[in-house]
């Protein structure tokens, strides 16, 4: 059992929660995922780290509210505990010196590049980063993000707060002001990483996604998080979950993430039929604060 340590509502259907996991934190590095039970019965969900204390050992995720499971998990209370919280899961990001290190992280993207960007930095590289939402109130971790990078661009797609555009818009922007990155990490759904590959591809800048198919068990078995990377198919969970972004198959990783669409929706009806709704209880989080 894994305890809760606090859980917060971060605006519409997202949600940050703190897990009291000191050993996994310990081996735990920027860039890997955990797999989550939240009963004993329940399906096990993958979820990126969103930060890690390894003082403390309190290990950050954010989620967003899709189907069942991740609606179950908004129920669990702060002092309550979950089944289990297994990992650290795939590999580490490429945090390494690259020079001009960018990171760029759309929608919940934003919190998996979190403890990348402090890492790349403190690896020495200048560490740009372009955080991007649909709306104001989708937005987290921009205080985290600003003590992180080295400079921080921040944009909504309805112009509420930052800069009005996607993230590609700053990304064409910086380029066409000289500011060039060497590497870009970006985190996000998946049309927003297509788009970041279709901006960098004519520049030739080595830029790498970290893909979310869907996955059962994460340890390499079941084969259904396999992803086509350069018409290689590999597997999200051991191969991954980063790969080259310039060749990966994003519309093929777009109707896999489909596949299940019936079963899931019935699945999710059920639950709202048999439960109150998610947020009841949880906090508000403090502004855009870890
Ligand atoms: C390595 C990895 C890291 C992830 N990190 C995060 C994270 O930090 N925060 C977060 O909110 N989500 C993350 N996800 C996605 C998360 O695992 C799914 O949202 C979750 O499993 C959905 O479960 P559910 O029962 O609530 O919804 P389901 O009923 O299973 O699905 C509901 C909807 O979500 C879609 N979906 C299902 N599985 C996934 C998936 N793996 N990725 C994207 N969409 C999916 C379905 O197509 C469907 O439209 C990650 C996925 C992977 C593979």
């Amino acid at each position: 059992m894994v305890k809760v340590l606090e859980h917060y509502h971060l605006g519409e259907n997202n949600y940050k929660i703190i897990f009291d996991v000191p050993k996994l934190v310990k081996k735990s590095e920027p860039g890997q995922f955990v797999v989550l039970r939240v009963s004993e019965n329940g399906e096990r969900i993958p979820m990126s780290i969103g930060d890690m204390d390894a003082k403390t050992g309190a290990l950050t995720v954010v989620y967003q509210i899709l189907g069942k499971t991740t609606a179950l998990l908004a129920t669990v209370k702060p002092g309550e505990h979950i089944m289990d919280c297994v990992g650290p899961m795939g590999n580490p990001s490429h945090v390494d010196k690259k020079g001009k290190y960018m990171v760029i992280g759309g929608g919940i993207g934003i919190a998996p590049i979190h403890p990348v960007a402090k890492k790349a930095r403190e690896n020495g590289n200048e560490v740009f980063g372009i955080i991007g939402s649909r709306t104001q109130n989708l937005l987290f971790f921009e205080e985290e993000m600003r003590r992180a990078c080295d400079h921080l661009y921040v944009c909504t797609d309805d112009g509420s707060y930052g800069e009005k555009g996607f993230v590609t818009t700053v990304l064409q922007r910086l380029i066409n002001e000289g500011q060039k990155p060497d590497f870009i990490l970006a985190i996000g759904p998946v049309p927003m990483m297509k788009a970041v590959c279709n901006t960098s591809r004519p520049y030739a800048i080595p830029t790498w996604v970290s893909v979310n198919p869907i996955m059962i068990d994460a340890t390499g078995m079941c084969g259904a998080c396999r992803v086509s990377v350069g018409g290689v198919t590999k597997f999200g969970c051991v191969d991954g979950p980063d790969f080259d972004g310039h060749l990966v198959d994003f519309d093929q990783l777009t109707s896999r993430l489909k596949m299940y669409f019936p079963q899931e929706r019935q699945s999710m009806e059920k639950f709202e039929r048999e439960h109150q709704p998610c947020y009841i209880g949880l906090k508000e989080s403090p502004k855009q604060t870890a």
